[in-house]
This record gives C-alpha cells, sequence and structure tokens, in this order.
C-alpha cells in the first residue's frame, strides 16, 4: 500500500551532508518525493511502500551523518500524489523560522585529510579540500540558507568534476557546498607584508612560508575565521624575535601541534584536542609528551595547545615537521585580522611573509579556548567551532533579545524563541577597530538568523562601551542588568532553572548598584529580582584599573587594611621588592582614599595573596597571579585559614582581614607558598560553603550557582564544589559557556527575556 508523509527535520541538519543521506536512504529504500532545505529545517515530502516509509522514518533520526544532530522530526500523513523519483530540490528561502540553525565551522574530517596526502588523489595537498563533512561553514556565510551562493564560495565556478561529485547522490561530496579542487578553488598566495606584493601561488607559496618558518621567521597565515601569526614553537629565538614584534612578554602562546598523541594517551586533554570542534585546550605540562621553547608559555602550568583543522595547517605541520605557535594576528586589544589589508595593518611590521588566500571570511571567529584541569573541562572563550551553534534556553521569549556583553572577553547573545545564540569571541571592546568588529559581527549574526531585537540588554556601567553601543539602538527598549546579576543569570540560563538560586559571582570587576566595584558576591536571584545577601568587605582599590596589573597594589590595600598603616616586617618585605616612589604613592592613595575606590573584589583579594607570598608583583595580563597561586596551591596544608563572617546587618560581610594577617605571619615566619596557596584556597571554599549553608537557612534556597571569572581556578572551582555538596546544597557549574565575562551576554538576554515575558518564570519549574 503507497502512503506519503511531509517530514520536518530540525537540528544541526544543514551543511552537514544531511540532504544527501536523505537521498541515499530514500532510494535504497525505493521511496519517491523530493529534500529540500527550508529556512532552518529540512523538508522531505516522500511516498511509497508504507513498510518502507516507517524504515524510512526510523532510520533518518537514528543514522544520520557525522556532523549532523537531529533535535525533532515531525511527521504528517498527506494524499499519495504519485511523485516522480526521489531528488535534492533547490532550498525555499529563509522564512521567519524558530529553530534557525547555523553550522560551525567543522574541522577537516579523517577522510579529506587521507586524500590530501594521497598522491594519487586529485586533490593532493589541495589547501582547500572539503566535504559535507568538514569545512568552513559559519564564516563563510552570508545568509540562510546555506547554500553556494550565500557564500563566501560564490565566486568560485565549479568545475566539471567538482560538479559532477556535487550531482551525484553516492558521492560524499554531495551537495558540499564549500567544495573545490586545484582546477576551480580558491588559491593560496605567498605575499609580502609591505606593499602585498604577491611573491609566489600554490603549492610554490605554501613552499615559501614552509621556508620562512624552518628559518625562524614569522608568517601570518589565514586561517578560517582570521589571521593567525605563526613560527617555530620548538625555537627559543623564534619565539622570542615573535614576542619581541608583537609586544607580547609573558601571556601564553598557542600551539598546534601535528598529533594529540603526544599529549599522555586516555587523557581528557587528548579528547578534547581530538573533538571535531578543535579548540585550543589548555594542558598541564606534565601530560605534554614533546618538548616546546621554554618562552612559549613561560612560568606557565599549563601551555595551550591545538590540532590543525583546516588543510592549510595540515599541509604547514606536515612540511615544517615541528610544533607551530599559532596565536591571533592580532595587535593588542584590536580584532584579529580578516582580510589581507587588515593584516598589513596590524601585522605588516610582524610577519615576515603572509600566507594568505582569495576565498573570504565573512565572520570573524577567534579559536576557542578549553581549560583541562582536575578532570574538569571548562570553557575560556567559547568562539570558533561551538559558535553560534544554539543554546537551548528552558523559558520561551515573546520578543526577540539583544544583549550586549561585558566590556572585556565580549561576547553578545541574541534570543529567539526558546534560543540563544551566543556570538563569537569579539574580546576587549577598548579599541575603536574593536567596536567596528562588534557591529559588523552583530550585523552578521543579525543578519544571518533574521532577528530584529526589540529589546536591547546591557551591563548597569555607564562607561562601557558595550553600553554606549546599546544606546545606539535608540528606538528600542533597553534593560540595564547588574554585572554579577548577569554573570549568575548566564549560569541559570545553562542549566534551564527556573527556581531561586543562591548565586556566588566571584570575579575582578563589575560596577555595583551602589557605585563600588563589586567581585565577591552572594547574590539571592529569584525571577527578575535579585538581592545582594553577602560580600567581601571593601578594601580600596588603589589606582582602580591599574590594580589588576599591579597585585603589588592590592597587596598593600588589603594589608593596610588588617593590619593598619604600619605594616611592619612584611611591609619591609615589599620595600625590599618595590621602587619606593610608586610605593609611596600606592600608600598614599589607600590612606587619603584619593583615587582608590571601594572593592569586594575576590579576584583581586587572589592577587594580594599572590604578591604578600612572594610569587608574584606585577603582572602582563590580568589573572596571570592569580595563575601561578593556583597552580602551586594543589598541597593539603598543614594549617588553616579563615574569613570573619559578620551577620549583624545585611548583607552579611566577610572579612579577609584575619587570612591577610595569617598570610602576612606565615610569609615572615619563612612558611613556604605552596602551603600558604592551598590553606588559601581551603578558606575560600569553606567560606563559600558556610556562607551558602547559611543563606540557605534563612531562605529555603537549596541550589548555589558558582559564577565569575575566578571559578576559571579549577582547584577553587573542585574545593569550593565539594564543600558545598559537602553542606547538603546542590551546586550549579558552568559547563557551556565561559565562568567569565564571556558568558555575561547571556544572562543579561535571561533577565531581559523574563522582564519582557513576566509570566514565564511562574510556569512550572524544570530545574533537577
Ligand atoms: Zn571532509
Ligand atoms: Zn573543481
Ligand atoms: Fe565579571
Amino acid at each position: 500500500m503507497t502512503e506519503r508523509a511531509l517530514i520536518a527535520v530540525s537540528g544541526l541538519v544543514q551543511g552537514v551532508g544531511f540532504r544527501p543521506f536523505v537521498h541515499t536512504l530514500a532510494t535504497s529504500l525505493g521511496l519517491r518525493g523530493f529534500v529540500q532545505n527550508r529556512g532552518s529545517h529540512v523538508f522531505v515530502d516522500i511516498e511509497g511502500d508504507a513498510a518502507a516509509l516507517a524504515a524510512f522514518v526510523d532510520r533518518l533520526s537514528s543514522e544520520p551523518p557525522s556532523p549532523a544532530a537531529v533535535e525533532g522530526v515531525r511527521c504528517e500523513r498527506a494524499t499519495p500524489v504519485s511523485h516522480p523519483p526521489f531528488a535534492i530540490v533547490q532550498s525555499a528561502p529563509a522564512a521567519v523560522d524558530a529553530l534557525r540553525r547555523v553550522a560551525p565551522d567543522l574541522a577537516t574530517c579523517d577522510d579529506c585529510r587521507r586524500e590530501l596526502f594521497d598522491g594519487t588523489n586529485r586533490r593532493y595537498r589541495h589547501p582547500f579540500i572539503t566535504c559535507t563533512a568538514c569545512g568552513p561553514r559559519f564564516t563563510v556565510l552570508r545568509q540562510l540558507p546555506y547554500d553556494r551562493a550565500a557564500t563566501a564560495m560564490a565566486p568560485f565556478r565549479m568545475c566539471p568534476a567538482c560538479r559532477a561529485e556535487y550531482l551525484d547522490p553516492r558521492d560524499r561530496r554531495f551537495h558540499a557546498q564549500a567544495i573545490a579542487c586545484p582546477q576551480c578553488g580558491p588559491t593560496l598566495l605567498a605575499r609580502d607584508p609591505e606593499g602585498l606584493r604577491e611573491r609566489d601561488r600554490g603549492q610554490a607559496a605554501l613552499a615559501l612560508a614552509v621556508a620562512t618558518l624552518c628559518e625562524g621567521g614569522i608568517v601570518a597565515v589565514k586561517g578560517l575565521g582570521g589571521f593567525h601569526l605563526a613560527c617555530d614553537a620548538t625555537s627559543v629565538a623564534a619565539v622570542a624575535e615573535l614576542r619581541r614584534r608583537k609586544h607580547r612578554d609573558a601571556k601564553p602562546l598557542a600551539v598546534m601541534i601535528p598529533d594529540a598523541r603526544l599529549v599522555r594517551a586516555g587523557s581528557v586533554a587528548q579528547a578534547v584536542l581530538n573533538s571535531r570542534e578543535r579548540p585550543i585546550v589548555l594542558v598541564d605540562r606534565a601530560l605534554v609528551g614533546v618538548a616546546l621553547a621554554a618562552n612559549v608559555a613561560p612560568q606557565c602550568p599549563a601551555v595551550g595547545l591545538l590540532l590543525p583543522y583546516t588543510p592549510v595547517h595540515h599541509l604547514l605541520l606536515h612540511d615544517v615537521g615541528r610544533p607551530l605557535v599559532m596565536t591571533s594576528g592580532n595587535r593588542r586589544d584590536e580584532p584579529m585580522a580578516c582580510d589581507d589589508d587588515d593584516a598589513q595593518a596590524q601585522l605588516g611590521g610582524v610577519a615576515d611573509l603572509f600566507l594568505t588566500h582569495d576565498r573570504g571570511i565573512d565572520a570573524r571567529s577567534d579559536d576557542s579556548v578549553v581549560r583541562v584541569a582536575h578532570d574538569r573541562t571548562s570553557f575560556v572563550r567559547r568562539s570558533r567551532g561551538y559558535a553560534p551553534a544554539p543554546l537551548p534556553m528552558a523559558e520561551r521569549t515573546a520578543v526577540d533579545v539583544l544583549a550586549v556583553g561585558g566590556h572585556l572577553k565580549n561576547t553578545f547573545c541574541l534570543v529567539s524563541g526558546e534560543r540563544a545564540y551566543l556570538s563569537s569571541h569579539v574580546g576587549d571592546l577598548g579599541s575603536a577597530a574593536s567596536y567596528l568588529a562588534w557591529r559588523d559581527s552583530v550585523r552578521h549574526l543579525t543578519n544571518v538568523l533574521d532577528i530584529t531585537p526589540a529589546v536591547v540588554a546591557h551591563d548597569l556601567h555607564p562607561d562601557y562601551v558595550s553600553t554606549e553601543l546599546a544606546r545606539g539602538y535608540d528606538s528600542t527598549t533597553r534593560v540595564a542588568v547588574q554585572h554579577h546579576h548577569a554573570h549568575v543569570l548566564s549560569c541559570v540560563a545553562e542549566h534551564g532553572c527556573r527556581e531561586p538560586v543562591i548565586g556566588v559571582a566571584f570575579d575582578g570587576a563589575g560596577l555595583g548598584d551602589d557605585g563600588a566595584i563589586w567581585g565577591g558576591e552572594f547574590l539571592v536571584v529569584e525571577g527578575t529580582a535579585y538581592r545582594r545577601a553577602a560580600h567581601l568587605a571593601y578594601v580600596p582599590l588603589p589606582g582602580g584599573d591599574a590594580a589588576a596589573r599591579e597585585p603589588w597594589r592590592m597587596a598593600l590595600a588589603h594589608l593596610s587594611t588588617a593590619v593598619g598603616p604600619d605594616l611592619g616586617p612584611i611591609g619591609e618585605r615589599l620595600a625590599e621588592r618595590l621602587a619606593p616612589t610608586p610605593l609611596r604613592v600606592v600608600r598614599e592613595l589607600i590612606a587619603r582614599g584619593f583615587r582608590a575606590p571601594p572593592t569586594s573584589s575576590i579576584g583581586r583579594l587572589f592577587d594580594a595573596v599572590a604578591s604578600i607570598a612572594g610569587l608574584r608583583d606585577h603582572a602582563s595580563f590580568e589573572g596571570q597571579a592569580a595563575m601561578e597561586l593556583e597552580a602551586c596551591g594543589e598541597a593539603t596544608p598543614p594549617h588553616r585559614y579563615r574569613f570573619d563572617l559578620d551577620t549583624s546587618h545585611a548583607p552579611w560581610t566577610l572579612h579577609a582581614a584575619p587570612v591577610v594577617r595569617a598570610i602576612a605571619r606565615d610569609v615572615v615566619a619563612g612558611r613556604p607558598a605552596n602551603e600558604i596557596s592551598a590553606a588559601f584556597h581551603r578558606a575560600v571554599a569553606t567560606m563559600v560553603a558556610d556562607v551558602a549553608a547559611g543563606l540557605a537557612r534563612e531562605t529555603g534556597i537549596r541550589r548555589v550557582v558558582l559564577t565569575g571569572g575566578v571559578f576559571q581556578n579549577a582547584l577553587l572551582a573542585r574545593l569550593t564544589a565539594a564543600a558545598l555538596v559537602a553542606a547538603g546544597l546542590t551546586v550549579l557549574e558552568h559547563s557551556r559557556v565561559p565562568c567569565n565575562d564571556g558568558g555575561l551576554s547571556l544572562g543579561q538576554a535571561l533577565q531581559a527575556m523574563r522582564m519582557m515575558n513576566p509570566r514565564m518564570v511562574e510556569e512550572r519549574p524544570v530545574c533537577v
């Protein structure tokens, strides 16, 4: 008996070889009809033998091709119409659709990599080899549906051989939109950084880049989402020269290694390195089985590694035969260069050669960074490979939302229906270039997703560039969200939790609603409201933002608060290491309260402790001192420190003074830094559990959210979570978005959703 079905398949089903799969499946079962991309889902109109049709529907979701992810199959009966043999038909234009899906970029698959190095294959060493399972997606996309004409591949006319594969349902490049070969694909170019003069093309261009790298030179390589700067990662001289030219003194550099087998087998790190998203993985040095130049990540317990994810990377690594530094091609605080002119402007004085190509980049996308420590995996940066894959929301919005994010590590977030699209990493919004990049990225993503925000959420800070960008949407409703409230909501959104929570938001800095600089906060969050239930007692932040790079300033601030103006022996220790004039100036700022706003930042307390313990007085990036403190804190401490909790008035205040005094005494007494660090980490974890347990008794809320950049400290996160669980509380941590400001926009978006859709939080709680 003949039956007919109309089927809508949603999920990640476009640009991943799904239609060819449907075609093969339907044909093998003798079914007729067609398959089509419609908006962001795949539509199938199919008829034939009833049993075959049932098998088809079953296998549709059970056997999809590897990068595809079927989320829903909606099936409807219809009257048979005598379809012709099964075919793939032209995509229908994108309709406004709550199920918009954009595939993130996909690393070169194993099949393509084999062909790349197969001398008999017609794509042997073709730098742009791809198939339906791999290659550029988001970074070349102009609009949905994902068809070649809507991508940066549009200018390249398929040759007859490629066209034949593209049209052959049995071929793995059937309807591969980025299909290319040496005859018809993009071309690799070697260019001079000065004037962009073309030096060579194709394999000769590659050979020139390989020679430059082997001689210790620096090559700017155009990748998927922007330019990298590459050099020999085993050469101290090459790395030192890159640092000198890039004015980057100590910040760790990412290294591309040929094979994950260079990292200890069976480790979580190895699995993440091999994942399709190919992030940079911060791996414990002890797990790395390859010698790298010491100045790649000086004094750093972890090293950032990644595997090749484009054919160009595979060719470079293969031909150079050693690991390569692959760091973002940008000037400090600017977005990475995307085209040759931008690369010339930013990297002209840094690179010896440009290895570029003539395929455009429509969306900038920096590498993602994942940290693996204590077998925990957490995002430091969620970008290429992940963004803008949607995050499901437990709450549905009737109006589209744009959340502009924070000031540092910026991402923005779009929400439509019940999906949130967190953008690629935009970075620090300190420069004019990043301001423009932000606007371009928003324009691109709103365009691709066909979202017109009716409400714009931003940080409470009036001077953030992101807040200014939000004010640019002058005819749109605007919602200001307190920084730490947004951090808590970001984690709440990830967990789809509608119930009230106790939020522990620990970070470097965010503007509080009392005008002080917050960063050690316990917020009770319920619906759209938050109550500041407890916080670290205020200490002066001498010199404001400058304190983040100069931990010694916070050492003075905390010591002055804890022991008074006469610092005694610990003051003498500091005076031995620091120049007298700045020391005197900062002590003046603290004493007079001039240019020293009050702060409750825990991030700055970690800095202070690192400096007092003699680990680091000057940092070349925020969080460096805290990282080093974490690295030496593994030991079980033979002693304890305790915070003082004052519950006599609301909000409760936590005094670090007893901890700081004890640490100062221990330093003077010659206790080693690792014992001090270990005891300090445990003191913070115990303090969190004590306060949370107290608040749980007071409010009846038993869910505790851990959020904010300080929880990138895996040791602290592990100890704190364990202490909370031991206190009988449920812990919610970030897993799909960063706990740092890179996840902030998701929380801002949730607050805007809740404010615009007040009934949504009253629905049945779904929290587990
Ligand atoms: Zn492939
Ligand atoms: Zn071709
Ligand atoms: Fe923050």
